[in-house]
């Protein structure tokens, strides 16, 4: 099984002011390709910022960080911009799809951005159940689809390492238990390496690996 995160005491520091904040506050951890991880933790406890780094979207303060066998410590910036593009994929809570564009054409984009003109965003609408809303904008679709929009949008640059931040935040107990079914499923049939943060533990009831997180450090996995 190889490795699609390993850090060792990694941090960020945010300076405000005269006095540091210790987002993430010196975390080791493993997780093997093909996992499906919740990360809990109450807000404030550091669950962005820990994906901003596991994301190479902000880079630690201290510690070392490898992602999908990758040492990102002391990467450049467009080598991460390059990593990130070609292996990770990303969900957030606000969904933040174009408002103006078409489920298709939000699925598109980023393929678009980055010259591959093989995109083929009803492949991916289809796999997420929307194959019967390719042409919907966001206003037309509710809450549970934009995101199922967005899933497929980061599935469309095919990539090893989903990492989604709050992805049922912004939806209704039944409609979150989809999206969170829907990750699992992908996670099942096409072994993609899952972390997803949450604070919402009923969600997390099923999952098979469960990170809590508090004050910006890893609890003991197992302990009650
Ligand atoms: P969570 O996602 O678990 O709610 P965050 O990672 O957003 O937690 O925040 C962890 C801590 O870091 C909080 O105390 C927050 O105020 C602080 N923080 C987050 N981002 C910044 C920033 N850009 N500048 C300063 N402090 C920040
Ligand atoms: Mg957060």
């Amino acid at each position: 099984m190889s490795a699609a995160i390993t850090a060792r005491g990694l941090e960020k520091t945010y300076a405000r002011g005269a006095h540091e904040i210790r987002a993430v506050a010196g975390i080791d951890l493993d997780i093997d390709e093909g996992e499906l991880c919740v990360l809990l933790g109450p807000s404030g406890a550091g669950k962005t910022t820990l994906l901003h780094l596991l994301g190479l979207l902000d880079s630690p303060t201290a510690g070392h960080l490898e992602v999908l066998g990758v040492s990102v410590t002391g990467l450049s910036r467009r080598e991460a911009t390059k990593l990130r593009g070609g292996r990770l994929g990303f969900v957030f809570q606000e969904f933040c799809l174009v408002p103006e564009l078409t489920a298709r054409e939000n699925v598109a984009l980023p393929a678009m951005l980055r010259g591959d003109l093989r995109a083929e965003p009803e492949r991916w609408l289809r796999r997420v159940g929307l194959g019967d809303r390719l042409d919907h904008t966001p206003s037309q679709l509710s809450g549970g689809q934009m995101q199922r929009v967005a899933i497929a949008r980061a599935l469309a640059s095919e990539p090893r390492l989903l990492l989604a931040d709050e992805p049922t935040g912004q939806l209704d107990g039944e409609t979150a238990s989809e999206v969170y079914r829907l990750l699992a499923e992908l996670n099942q049939s096409e072994g993609l390496t899952i972390i997803a943060a949450t604070h919402d533990p009923l969600l997390a009831e099923h999952a098979p690996r469960k990170l809590r997180l508090e004050a910006g450090v890893l609890l003991p996995e197992g302990a009650p």
